[in-house]
């Protein structure tokens, strides 16, 4: 059974590398996800029967448009836009929007399907999307930012709906983007569907603790790896890439639980503050001022700041907490974690870690947290943003936060129980990998075949 699971599992990846060549990181997360599956295509043969993976690595539709909107010189600029809808078997379509010029097809496809195992796990009613834009916000002024969103809007609305479709943030996309596109939707649609968007301001729909979500769920999840193998954050020392709203409450978390946090960093470079990181100034830095993490200097001349982000993993650390973007931990920084003797990574981030990363961490029997489950956190409250808006209802930060820490427990358990069930001990990457898949595998079959 082992062997025809390889061989068909084998065969769809093949035919899936011939059909999309070209989309590199859509190719290396399913490629991760494959390589977790063998064993419960071993045991399921209905899977086979079903063709489901074949099914589950086409998006149901993938959406593109040209967004075209006017800079403050009153030159017109144009953009690509996108919304992948991955699968809505478990609910309504979900998923973050990334403006960033690094946006294509390629990278919508990775982090929808990504999101649609991750949504999965979770246990809340929603299926996996994402969308975007190759838009650069970066020293764009607050009014080019409100015409884009709004002519993105403008195109997207077709789309989307509280029971169709929710959107939300991700990289360059914060409260300040969700409002103008909130604005936008129901100026249009001329209905108050609050629930159409997630990550909103508490005060016209948004949840409290969504803010903080994904970088606390992140902590949440890291605290119980640590606690499954007696250990704890009390003086460890932790390195968090990304200084963005998911590093920025992993920061906060982690030192809460007495971690001393020693570096983070945005796309320029990195500090390091040996005496633990001052967050009042990085919160001030990015949340107030939206400057360079090169001005924390300015706080703290005592601490250092480096040029080239990547080095950042050259910091010795216990915990390693990348939150900043995909692909920054490639083999070479692997290896050099695993050197000066890091014990755990957890991914923050959407696929930080290279596939020959996660690798090189598990052979070398680091404790490695894989996004899809660790970084849940921000997707989960934001089902829970969709509950409270169908019901004209909001809840309490504490009562937020603790369904927060209750769902990333389960992720934990779920993941770490199916790890085992099938055959990989203490592999979160399997054991996330299978929880998560099965739970959409066993209701597209219940769909039946369309
Ligand atoms: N962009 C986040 C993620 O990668 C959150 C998505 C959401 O809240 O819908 O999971």
């Amino acid at each position: 059974n082992e062997q025809v699971a390889k061989e068909y599992i084998d065969d769809v990846f093949k035919k899936l590398k011939q059909k999309y060549a070209f989309e590199l990181e859509f190719l290396q997360a399913v490629e991760e996800i494959f390589l977790s599956l063998v064993p419960v295509f071993a045991q399921n043969p209905e899977y086979i029967h079903h063709n489901i993976l074949a099914r589950i690595v086409e998006p149901d539709r993938i959406i593109s448009f040209r967004v075209a909107w006017q800079d403050d010189n009153n030159n017109v600029q144009v953009n690509r836009g996108y919304r992948v809808q991955f699968n809505n078997v478990l609910g309504p379509y979900k998923g973050g929007i990334r403006f960033h010029p690094t946006v294509n097809e390629s990278i919508m496809k990775f982090l929808a399907f990504e999101q649609i195992l991750k949504n999965a796990l979770t246990g809340q009613p929603i299926g996996g999307a994402k969308g975007g834009s190759d838009f650069n916000p970066k020293g764009k002024s607050d009014a080019e930012i409100m015409r884009f969103c709004q002519a993105f809007m403008t195109e997207l609305y077709h789309y989307i709906g509280p029971d169709r479709d929710v959107p939300a943030g991700d990289i360059g996309v914060g409260a300040r983007e969700i409002g103008y596109m909130w604005g936008q939707y129901k100026r249009i649609r001329g209905q108050f569907e609050q629930g159409v968007l997630t990550g909103k301001k508490p005060g016209y729909g948004g949840s409290l603790g969504r803010k903080e979500a994904t970088g606390y769920g992140l902590v949440y999840f890291v605290s119980e790896m640590l606690h499954d193998a007696n250990l704890s954050f009390i003086n460890k020392t932790v390195v968090v890439s990304g200084s963005g709203n998911v590093a920025i409450y992993a920061i906060e978390k982690a030192q809460h639980f007495g971690a001393k946090v020693v570096a983070c960093s945005d796309s320029n470079g990195y500090i390091y503050d040996p005496n633990g990181l001052d967050l009042k100034a990085v919160k001030e830095i990015k949340e107030v001022k939206g400057a360079r993490i090169s001005t924390y200097l300015n706080y703290h001349p005592e601490a250092t700041y480096f040029e080239d982000c990547s080095k950042i993993w050259t910091v010795p650390c216990d915990i390693a907490l990348p939150c900043a973007t995909q692909n920054e931990i490639n083999g070479d920084a692997a290896r050099t974690l695993v050197e000066n003797g890091v014990k755990l990574v957890a991914e923050g981030a959407n696929m930080p870690s290279d596939l020959e990363a996660i690798n090189i961490f598990l052979d070398a029997g680091i404790l490695f947290g894989p996004a899809k489950a660790a970084n849940a956190g921000g997707v989960a409250v934001s089902a829970l943003e969709m509950a409270q808006n169908s019901s004209r209802n909001s809840w309490t930060f504490n009562e937020v936060d603790a369904k927060l820490h209750d769902i990333m427990k389960a992720i934990f358990t779920e993941s770490k129980e199916a790890a085992e069930k099938y055959g990989y001990p203490n592999n979160l990457v399997v054991g996330s990998n299978i929880a998560g898949f099965t739970k959409v595998a066993n209701g597209m079959i219940a769909e039946g075949v369309y």
